[in-house]
């Protein structure tokens, strides 16, 4: 499905083409695609709202950024993956290895970095290009046509569960209960944290609580109805892509918490005294990967996928935008 010119969900940008299928250089390999999740920056994308960050990088473009697929092709060099293994590929689609973010473990932040389905074409296709540094083998007890969101939801929760200094005894709020928000639920749980959800949709907190949520909070569309949670949290997580949800994120985080922001926004005012820590949380290196990867083969964490063809992207885009997929949507070619 073909990005020719950005616009609105409701004008279905996204174009059937037939397309050359692509050719491995030396280092890259061909991968035909399982299943590729929908993601909501897909949306952000395709209507346009990142232009200014020079997001898509060129047009026209495939989308997609979250993919389980089989290694059709190998390019020049790469000798230690297979024709027919099977592979997924992260947002992450390649790094420089050079700077300083590289050489830190936090090759997220490289500033040279390729954004699969961003600066370079994605996975809603039958094939695609793959960099064979940047993917990632499947372990077993992973179902491809179901797990593709492991690559970018999976991986983000995860690190922003990483960077929240969860564990026992502490309690986590996770605010938007989509595709991302209920694996930070399940991974939070897994620090042996108390998981609050909040969500403003109902369809949405019943997932919370099959995700393992000890209790689940509507605090209304305006995020006004806070109760008696405020500065109850030692973190709160926000994936909710809503102002009003980070605004509320202030009041629920205690003196000396700290707020993981996954998702654009400004922040109100906060106070030094209570040295609350604001922490971003981006997708996350391939270290993170591979724990996500082993978390889900082992059966502690599962993504909440729905199935759709990946003819029907426009449809599906446009219930994304309507806050009517519950966990994620996947795309099969
Ligand atoms: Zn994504
Ligand atoms: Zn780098």
């Amino acid at each position: 499905m073909m990005l020719n010119r950005t616009g609105p969900a409701s004008s279905n940008p996204l174009k059937l083409e037939d397309v050359e299928k692509p050719v491995p250089k030396a280092g890259e390999v061909l991968v035909r695609v399982i299943s590729v999740g929908v993601c909501r920056s897909n949306l952000h994308m395709i209507e346009g709202d990142w232009l200014h960050d020079g997001v898509p990088s060129k047009l026209p473009i495939i989308p997609g950024h979250e993919i389980i697929g089989e290694i059709a092709d190998l390019g020049d060099g790469v000798n230690w993956l297979k024709k027919g293994q099977k592979v997924g590929i992260q947002p992450l689609w390649s790094t420089c290895g050079r700077c300083e973010y590289c050489l830190t473990g936090r090759e997220n932040l490289c500033p040279h970095k390729e954004i699969t389905g961003e600066t370079l074409d994605g996975g809603y296709a039958e094939y695609m290009l793959g960099n064979a540094m940047h993917v990632y083998p499947i372990p077993q007890g992973i179902d491809p046509d179901l797990s593709s969101p492991l690559f970018c939801p999976g991986v983000t929760a995860y690190r922003a569960v990483k960077r929240s200094d969860l564990g026992p005894g502490k309690t986590a709020y996770v605010m938007g209960i989509g595709g991302v928000g209920h694996v930070v639920v399940q991974i939070a749980k897994l620090t042996g944290s108390r998981v609050v959800a909040i969500s403003t949709r109902e369809e949405h907190s019943e997932l919370a609580y099959e995700s393992g949520a000890d209790d689940v909070l509507n605090p209304g569309v305006k995020y006004d109805r806070l109760g008696d949670h405020v500065r109850k949290a030692d973190s709160v997580i926000v994936f909710s892509p809503n102002q009003d949800a980070i605004n509320a994120a202030s009041k629920l985080v205690k003196a000396g918490g700290n707020i993981v922001l996954g998702v654009h926004g400004g922040m109100d005012r906060i106070s030094f005294v209570d040295e609350i820590q604001i922490r971003g949380s981006v997708i996350g290196p391939r270290s993170d990967m591979y724990s996500v990867l082993d978390l889900a083969s082992h059966g502690k964490i599962r993504i909440h996928s729905t199935k759709y063809r990946l003819s029907e992207a426009n449809e599906v885009i446009n219930l994304l935008k309507k806050k009517e997929i519950k966990g994620r949507a996947v795309l099969i070619p």
